[in-house]
């Protein structure tokens, strides 16, 4: 998608106003996860995950599906710098994603597969677990993902 992989994070924010980490590319172990609840101008959750030095990230409208076979819709948004992982506070008003965000859940999750159009992994969370897919079904970011077992 971008050469810089954080460029187009750092272009949206002001970080001389918003709380949220400006970070780094990272080459570290990448096996976690978060979903962070976000109150913005649309109730959403974020989906990251630690992927190539950075926060692979999904907004989810309506949350991760709990229940195998639910399908949620997942619109990959800009990588995000893996500092953000631990981010919770409140974005001011006038940023990039002004609301409050909280840690709604975290964990280690297992790659068991990856190409293009698709991941399928294993989620270890307090609160989601199980093996899920991402698919891509639309350019240029608009993703399904969905609970396998
Ligand atoms: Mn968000």
């Amino acid at each position: 998608m971008e050469h810089k992989p954080l460029k187009e994070y750092w272009s949206k924010r002001d970080f001389k106003i918003t709380s949220e980490p400006k970070g780094k590319v990272l080459a570290k172990e990448m096996d976690r996860f978060v979903v962070q609840e976000h109150w913005a101008s649309h109730h959403h959750f974020d989906f990251r995950l630690e992927m190539d030095g950075v926060l692979k990230s999904w907004a989810v409208p309506k949350g991760i599906p709990y229940k195998k076979g639910l399908k949620r819709l997942a619109v990959q948004t800009e990588d995000h710098p893996i500092s953000y992982i631990d981010f919770e506070g409140e974005i001011p008003e006038g940023q990039y994603g002004a609301g409050v965000v909280k840690i709604f859940d975290k964990g280690k999750y297992k790659l068991i597969r990856r190409n293009e159009k698709n991941l399928v992994f294993k989620l270890e969370g307090e609160r989601i677990r199980g093996e899920y897919s991402l698919l891509k079904f639309k350019e240029p970011n608009q993703w399904l993902i969905f609970k396998l077992n």
